[in-house]
């Protein structure tokens, strides 16, 4: 399998050379040349396996010849283990046809684990056997710096600096980041808020001296092997309800559209998806593209599910490929306008395919508390803010009873503890695993914001 640039100009690359890249150097993001096929039968032999063959037999066509048979799946059974669950991603029941994907049984609480696990132990592999080092560098708002941090901890080939806001993210964010004892790990706090920390990695991409001398590398959420990895979870939850014999639907809290985008390469792969429904909070950009065809940016305004406060959704670019034909120079001309006017317009043609995949919806924050209180009294389940504007948006949007609808739980509620205590009037506690969170000692290293202050701290830290 050959990966292509979403903007038409950038090299052909292998599945491994994609992945170590992240971003195209024209600027997009790289997708596979075709997507896959999996027949009815082929997914009807999915019934029964465990987590890590699906994944096996899901990912490979999209490797290749990157990793041979047996590595591939040391590689997954590696990833996986750190799940505390047997089922890696277990749904539970919430009503008569309705259920929950539970994503939050990596160390980290978040379903980010779920690739970064897989893209550690990929990337350690590649890494290994080309003989080279790098250095990661990620900027986060909370979830995805531990979850990298947790991924490559310990991991010969790889030093992590995550630069994360200084007195911005919440406790159990910051213990899970400046916990781990590993010396290749480094939490940076930044004194600044996100945007700040954004703004220094990109300088860092564009100091080319630095990044060629630290072989600097990226594992945000464009990285195609983090999408591909989400692939699989749908094809376990749709297969354990009944595909290939009958149609499941699926709704996807959406930030960066990384998590929702698999799920429409399932559907693209031949998983009998019936809707994929985007659930959104306030910041509801994709949500009005749907319904207006404007996709115009606005100011992000803070909410209780911080995750999804996101006006540029990195990866709706891989969408508008596909719903453009996969014509590069109509994708480089919407992500210009966005650029110049912070807008841009669908043709009639690319909303209509838009909408014949997608249906949209969006909670406010009254709303997503309202739904972590129902779903307490009415299931039994303390929900994180997240998963609660999915279901919101689940139950308005849901049509057809008879179909299976299927809500993502991207997180634990123990990983929001005052958004969700607020709203359910319970403290939902740490899993036995994290049990001691609060007790072990943190490290952490204050920097400036100011290019060379972080650069000349990296520097020190590698040699
Ligand atoms: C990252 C994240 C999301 C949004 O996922 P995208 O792939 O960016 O759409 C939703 N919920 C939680 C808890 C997250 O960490």
């Amino acid at each position: 399998m050959r990966y292509i640039s979403t903007r038409g100009q950038a090299p052909v690359l292998s599945f491994e050379e994609a992945m170590l890249t992240g971003l195209a150097r024209d600027g997009g993001l790289y997708v596979p040349e075709s997507w896959p096929q999996m027949s009815a039968d082929d997914i009807a032999t999915l019934a029964g396996l465990s987590y890590e063959e699906t994944a096996f037999r899901v990912m490979k066509p999209f490797i290749g010849d990157t990793f041979g048979d047996d590595e591939f799946r040391a590689i997954i059974d590696r990833a996986y283990a750190s799940f505390h669950h047997v089922a890696r991603c277990p749904i539970v029941q919430t009503g008569p046809n309705d259920f929950l994907l539970e994503l939050h049984h990596g160390p980290t609480l978040a379903f980010k684990d779920v690739a970064m696990q897989l893209i550690g132990q990929m990337f350690e592999a590649a890494l290994k056997r080309r003989g080279e080092s790098i250095t990661i560098v990620g900027a986060t708002s909370g979830d995805t710096g531990s979850a990298a941090i947790e991924a490559f901890k310990g991991l010969d080939n790889v030093n992590v600096f995550i630069m994360y806001p200084h007195g911005r993210v919440s406790e159990v964010q910051r213990r899970q980041m400046t916990t781990p004892s590993e010396s290749n790990i480094h939490a940076l706090a930044v004194d600044g808020d996100f945007d700040d920390c954004q703004a220094r990695l990109k300088d860092m991409f564009n100091d080319f001296t630095f990044r060629d001398e630290v072989k600097l590398a990226g594992v945000n959420s464009i990285n195609w092997g983090r999408v591909l990895a989400q692939v699989v979870y749908y094809f376990t939850s749709a297969v354990s309800l009944g595909a290939p014999h009958r149609k499941i639907s699926f709704t996807v809290p959406t930030g960066n559209f990384g998590d929702i985008f698999a799920g429409y390469v399932a559907k693209r792969m031949g998983l009998p998806v019936d809707r994929l429904v985007i659930a959104t909070n306030q910041n509801d950009i994709l949500h009005r593209t749907i319904a207006s065809g404007d996709h115009a940016k606005t100011g992000v305004t803070p909410s209780i599910s911080p995750s999804m406060d996101i006006q540029v959704s990195s990866n709706f670019e891989r969408l508008l490929f596909d719903v453009y034909d996969r014509e590069g120079d109509a994708v480089t001309q919407l992500m210009d306008d966005l650029k110049d006017k912070g807008a841009f317009t669908l043709s009639q043609g690319a909303l209509g395919r838009l909408r014949e995949e997608f249906d949209s919806g969006r909670a406010s924050e009254e709303e997503t508390a309202a739904t972590i209180t129902r779903t307490a009294q009415t299931t039994g389940q303390i929900v994180c803010p997240h998963t609660a504007v999915g279901l919101k948006v689940a139950a308005e949007q849901r049509g057809d009873k008879a179909t299976p609808m299927v809500t993502l739980a991207t997180a634990h509620a123990a990983k929001f503890p005052d958004a969700v205590e607020k709203a359910s009037g319970q403290h939902p506690a740490l899993p036995p695993h994290m049990a001691d969170l609060f007790d072990r000692p943190e490290r952490i290293t204050r920097v400036a914001n100011d290019l060379s202050a972080i650069e000349t701290l990296i520097r020190e830290r590698l040699s």
